[in-house]
């Protein structure tokens, strides 16, 4: 062994200890999983490659010490750590490993990786009588009474035999949303919201959380037997456990790779966090002749999936103004990559998000790229000597007019001057899904806004082709084809109309929910904040800025209808092709990913015709495991079949 390689030992322990330390004892992460994985991994490549272990190294321990402020508590037996694998050749390693002890092996349980905080839960008389955190494995923190009130922790149960329930708990995204609109400080993931409610001293702090518990294995029994580990995960839902929709058995590598591919596909429709998937040996017999070693069991393995978080410097905040006047900090960051993206800037929504986030320049921030197309920062990691507090700007960094500040926002009042905000608004106006007027770029709107003095979309109705001619490069034709578009647009739909107008807040969707209920201009114009609110997409903010917009901006909403726009109901242009717009589908067998109803509805939002029996008129069936009669009655027919992959794959086309 080098003395470089024993001295990265000594760094690398320290460092992952640290780490590890903040995660699993103060559920405060300074790094992203990914860096810690990597941390982790190269000390593992180390100690294997120099025999040089350390008697702290965090890789012959299982979590962290437990915190003292709990009450200590042991577990009927061990909980482990998993073996983990990032591709389909580590799992076929893991498969051979196994093959090499126990030949037969040839059934696997496939489940969700929950990431939550495992604990285990323990029953005697079928009674709860403690809850105790992973901790080091052998000792946790007793935290009974807070885990007594998540509501998908039963009580009691029917078995009488002394049991340990070994599961997460975890906090739904759609309750980590809601408790983060009304927190003074959001809460980064649901995996440290979770963690960080459950090791709450006070119970009814962890109720407010609103967690769910969800069970995945018997840790410990006293008498009663399971032969696999498909009879606990029907035990456990018997007893009723929540156990996550999904436990799929395989029977082959190839299987076990369709499943990843599967759940990889649906699981941003889940509600809850997972970061992989465990792979285990069914068989609990061949499970206990594989062993152990001192952080997991051979019998499983976790795969984990390409991580959507990252955390990297914040090097500078710029401020961009909006067509709405709105201010919007823009974070500069040390390039950084996720998923095979490599990201420099991300977006921090508004000033009251910098504050509520305590965000600083300088210091190591959490950045998300998840199915959003911008990156958004999610608070601070850690904070250095040189972090320093965010300077909001006063004036406009455009026009210098002074800011004003409504609510978590910062405004630009010159809506007439400003250049930004002028630029926006026309492009916005003639874009595709608005008004759709072709060639108007940030470059040609800023030019008629320079040399025609256009400065509002109302302006671009009276310019003439002569007008046009005027502007650089542009010939005849391109003239032409500009002022054609623009008398083209005249006649529009009601959706593209209000999305046209570029309210704060209204995108496509909401603009289609408004024209769905209101029918006309005039019915939308006349709107109570009432009737806004109660819709479903309408949150109170929007409902606001739609009030806000046509009290203020109804010379330019007149001047565009004196200009000669007209303005149909949707349904006599609902000629928007959907991408199944025109195919009648059959669903056949089971699918895992989807009910028969969710996807019935998915492919009827989608514009397909979903037939119950396979006709000569049907164009395509989905198959799903164990498809029979009428999968059989399509092939006969030549009519085109996918697999669920296939339409997994379809669904994702749709994005
Ligand atoms: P882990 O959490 O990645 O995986 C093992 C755990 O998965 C098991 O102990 C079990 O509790 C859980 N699990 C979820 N679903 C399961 C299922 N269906 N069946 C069986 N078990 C299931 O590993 P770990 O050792 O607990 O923690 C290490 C990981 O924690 C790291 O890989 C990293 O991702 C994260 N970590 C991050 C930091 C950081 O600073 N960001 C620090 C320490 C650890």
């Amino acid at each position: 062994m080098t003395e470089q390689e024993k001295s990265r030992i000594l760094e690398l322990v320290e460092l992952v200890n640290k780490y590890s330390y903040e995660y699993h004892v103060n559920d405060n992460p300074l790094i992203s999983d990914k860096d810690y994985d990597k941390l982790f991994y190269e000390l593992v490549d180390l100690e294997q490659k120099t025999g040089y272990v350390l008697p702290n190294s965090p890789t012959k321990r299982i979590g962290a010490e437990p915190l003292d402020k709990f009450e200590k508590a042991k577990h009927l037996s061990k909980l482990y750590s998993l073996d983990k694998a990032q591709t389909n050749q580590e799992i076929q390693e893991w498969y051979e490993r196994n093959q090499k002890i126990q030949k037969h092996i040839e059934e696997f349980s496939v489940e969700y990786k929950f990431d939550g905080l495992a604990m285990e839960i323990i029953y005697e008389n079928g009674i709860l009588i403690k809850a105790i955190t992973r901790g080091n494995g052998e000792i946790g923190e007793d935290v009974t009474e807070q885990i007594k009130t998540i509501k998908t922790v039963p009580l009691t149960i029917k078995c009488k035999d002394l049991l340990g329930i070994q599961g997460e708990a975890i906090m739904r995204l759609s309750a980590l949303k809601v408790y983060n609109k009304k927190a003074g400080e959001p809460l980064k993931n649901a995996r440290n919201a979770a963690a960080g409610a459950v090791r709450n001293l006070d119970p009814k702090e962890t109720a407010k959380r609103r967690l769910d518990f969800v069970a995945y294995n018997v840790n410990y029994s006293r008498s009663t037997q399971f032969l696999t580990q498909e009879q606990i995960h029907n035990f456990l839902i018997e007893e009723g456990f929540f156990c996550g929709e999904y436990f799929v058995l395989a029977h082959s590598i190839n299987e076990i790779y369709d499943q990843i591919k599967i759940v990889t596909a649906q699981r941003k429709n889940l509600d809850y966090l997972i970061d992989g998937m465990v792979i285990k040996v069914n068989s609990i017999a061949d499970r206990q002749e594989l062993g152990f070693t001192e952080r997991f069991p051979r019998g499983m393995v976790a795969y984990k999936f390409e991580p959507e978080e990252a955390t990297t410097i914040l090097k500078n905040i710029v401020w961009q103004v909006g067509r709405t006047g709105k201010i919007t900090p823009v974070a500069e960051l040390e390039p950084i990559e996720i998923g095979g993206t490599t990201i420099a800037r991300a977006t921090l929504n508004n000033v009251g998000d910098i504050r509520r986030k305590n965000i600083k320049i300088n210091s190591r921030v959490f950045i998300c790229r998840s199915n959003e197309v911008i990156p958004e920062i999610l608070g601070v990691a850690e904070c250095f000597n040189d972090s320093v507090d965010v300077e909001p700007p006063k004036i406009c960094p455009a026009c210098g007019t002074k800011l004003v500040e409504e609510g978590a926002n910062l405004f630009c009042p010159n809506e007439k001057e400003c250049e930004p905000q002028i630029i926006g608004r026309l492009v916005h106006f003639a874009s595709k899904n608005a008004m759709n007027i072709e060639g108007i770029s940030d470059k040609t709107a800023l030019q008629l806004h320079n040399k025609l003095s256009v400065n509002y979309p109302s302006d671009l109705y009276s310019l003439t082709k002569n007008q046009l001619e005027r502007l650089e490069k542009f010939k005849e034709k391109k003239s032409n084809n500009i002022y054609n578009s623009i008398q083209n647009s005249k006649k529009t739909n009601l959706t593209r109309f209000i999305y046209a107008l570029g309210i704060d807040g209204i995108g496509k969707k909401t603009a289609n929910v408004l024209s769905k209920r209101f029918k006309t201009l005039e019915g939308l114009i006349a709107a109570k904040r009432e009737d806004l609110i109660s819709l479903d997409d309408i949150a109170e903010i929007t409902a606001d800025n739609v009030i806000l917009y046509f009290k203020n901006h109804m010379q330019e909403v007149n001047r565009l209808i004196d200009m000669g726009i007209t303005i149909s109901t949707n349904d006599e242009q609902s000629n928007e092709r959907l991408l199944l717009s025109g195919e009648k589908i059959v669903l056949t067998g089971t699918l895992q990913s989807y009910s028969r109803n969710e996807a019935t509805a998915i492919l009827e939002s989608l514009g397909a015709e979903v037939q119950s029996n396979v006709t000569k008129t049907t164009s395509l069936v989905i198959a799903g495991n164990n498809a029979g009669s009428k999968l059989q009655k399509a092939q006969n027919w030549g009519i085109k079949i996918i697999n669920e992959i296939e339409f997994l794959e379809l669904l994702n086309k749709k994005q």
